[in-house]
């Protein structure tokens, strides 16, 4: 299917290809009105060799704005090497001055018209073969080709705006330079029409590629091009009708044209400059921002790949572990039969308990960490907090943290993923203890309180850290927030917010700065 800036294009070439239809019917039928050009332009026809090359090229566009189809290419191309030879004919019959050459000519000769057989201008048969080139150009599919055909239209479209300068505020330019009227109002507008089509038909590639992005040369060009073209017109035609209705004479107009254009110039200028210089710090934001994500992102993927591995060696230390742990019976029982070595005995007991402790550490570690679909099955949220505070212990040793258990006994089942809950937790505890680091005046104490109400269940986790300030309150919820620098992630909270809200809860927080922090989550029962 065509995009929409290629049904622009198929719409421009079949504009194109109907004019020429109709100059094409008019010549053949000896009816001068539909070929001769509207007043006040009126200086030339639209002659039959125009419109066969200018029809052969529409429907070369036309075409190829139907992808799909089979042998579109070779098709497109055979209408454009006709257009192109028509065209070169002509062209060296004009470059040449040999009239024996020209089609045009032979064709008026042969026509039901009292026109002198004659070649076209100068101008409308070298626009016709830069036009047939620059088609072949736009077909072959290379960047550069098509870059220099679109290229190339800009620059058709330029001149001709030129030429109209001449019909709009009656200064013949390009007259000046070739002595004679070379395009008619009429052809110069098929022609304009011939180029915006083959412009939009290929609008993601080559230079429009370029001029479509956002960089600051595609803005530059994307802003001063229609400037450059349309400003002259604007400006030339106001003074002309200034001096037109004697406001002033042509030397004053011609002056005032002149500083008008340098200001009004220097104005769009210094505007552009600041619009690109504002796109470009947005710009750097984002790529700051983007970098930022990635390191992030390179972290995160990095404790994936730790949770993975950690799971692995607590797979691997059971093994010794088990065996610390028979070997220490073993040599208690051979103990047990010489009663003088109780003190030995006692120690073994210990190392009995702590292995115990360091395999429950272990398997409770490789359940969080295991990689899981979220199983949703009745559960006890107590068990969740008490695994959480085997996993932290050393951290709250550390820190000299106390942790103070508020329960309402008996605590109502709920129906939760008990592994999500786990990490909801964990995070809240990490938090907590994060915010205590630097708590010196007070004790460090997290407490957390559980009790149900209305058939929810209500957990509150307590800390007496740094707090939370009215400025970050509002953050804190967003993901890649954080305060904590290199070691904060900032994807905590909103990973917890996400849960609890998956569970159907709500989680939120109370706070006051230097004196502690509250996070609240409730849960519907089970
Ligand atoms: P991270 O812990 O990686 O920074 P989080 O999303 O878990 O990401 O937390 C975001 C921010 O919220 C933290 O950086 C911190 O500033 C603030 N915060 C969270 N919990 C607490 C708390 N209990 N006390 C003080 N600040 C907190």
């Amino acid at each position: 299917m065509p995009n929409k800036k290629q049904k622009i294009a198929a719409v421009l070439a079949l504009l194109v290809y109907v004019f020429s239809v109709l100059s094409l019917f008019a010549w053949l039928t000896g009816k001068p009105a539909l070929y001769v050009n509207l007043t006040p332009f009126i200086t030339n026809n639209i002659y039959p060799v125009s419109s066969i090359v200018l029809l052969l090229l529409a429907n070369s566009l036309l075409l190829q704005t139907l992808q799909e189809k089979k042998y579109q290419q070779i098709n497109t191309i055979s209408l454009v090497l006709l257009a192109m030879i028509i065209a070169g004919i002509e062209f060296s019959s004009v470059a040449f001055s040999n009239r024996d050459f020209s089609i045009n000519a032979y064709l008026l000769s042969l026509l039901p018209t009292t026109d002198t057989p004659k070649p076209l201008t100068f101008q409308v048969a070298a626009a016709l073969v830069l036009f047939s080139l620059s088609c072949l150009l736009l077909y072959i599919r290379n960047f550069y080709t098509v870059y220099t055909s679109q290229i190339t239209q800009i620059f058709i479209i330029s001149m001709i705006i030129t030429v109209s300068y001449g019909y709009i505020y009656n200064q013949r330019t390009l007259l000046e330079y070739t002595k004679e009227i070379g395009m008619t109002f009429f052809e110069s507008l098929l022609f304009i029409l011939l180029s915006l089509s083959m412009l939009f038909l290929k609008t993601n590639e080559g230079f429009l590629k370029i001029a479509s992005g956002n960089s600051s040369g595609a803005i530059l060009i994307r802003n001063m091009l229609p400037v450059i073209v349309v400003l002259p017109l604007i400006l030339g035609w106001v003074s002309y009708l200034g001096f037109k209705y004697n406001f002033y004479s042509e030397r004053f107009g011609a002056a005032l044209l002149q500083s008008v254009t340098v200001m009004l110039t220097a104005s769009i200028l210094i505007l552009l400059a600041h619009i690109i210089s504002f796109q470009e710090t947005q710009r750097k934001k984002a790529e700051r921002e983007t970098l930022r994500m990635q390191q992030d992102l390179a972290h995160i993927v990095r404790v994936n790949s730790m949770g993975e591995l950690a799971s692995g060696i607590a797979h691997e230390l059971n093994q010794p572990l088990a065996a610390i742990q028979l070997y220490a019976a073993a040599t208690q029982r051979m103990i047990e039969q010489t009663p003088e070595n109780k003190k030995i005995d006692k120690n073994l007991e210990s190392i009995k308990e702590q292995t115990q402790r360091v395999s429950e550490i272990i398997k409770r570690m490789r359940s969080f960490l295991r990689k899981q679909q979220p199983k949703v099955e009745k559960v006890e949220i107590e068990q969740c907090v008490d695994d959480v505070i085997t996993l932290l212990q050393h951290k709250l040793y550390q820190q000299n943290i106390r942790v103070v258990k508020s329960f309402d006994y008996p605590i109502p089942m709920v129906k939760v993923d008990s592994i999500q809950m786990t990490q909801v937790i964990l995070n809240l505890f990490q938090n907590a203890i994060d915010a205590m680091r630097n708590t010196l005046d007070r004790p460090s104490l997290i407490t957390v309180r559980i009790y149900s109400k209305r058939r929810i269940l209500h957990v509150e986790i307590n800390d007496t850290g740094s707090g939370i300030s009215n400025n970050e309150a509002e953050d804190i919820f967003n993901t890649f927030f954080s305060t904590k620098g290199e070691d904060g992630l900032g994807v905590g909270l909103s990973i917890c917010r996400t849960i609890i809200e998956a569970h159907n809860g709500r989680l939120w927080f109370e706070s006051k700065e230097n004196e502690g922090s509250t996070f609240f989550f409730t849960l519907p029962l089970a």
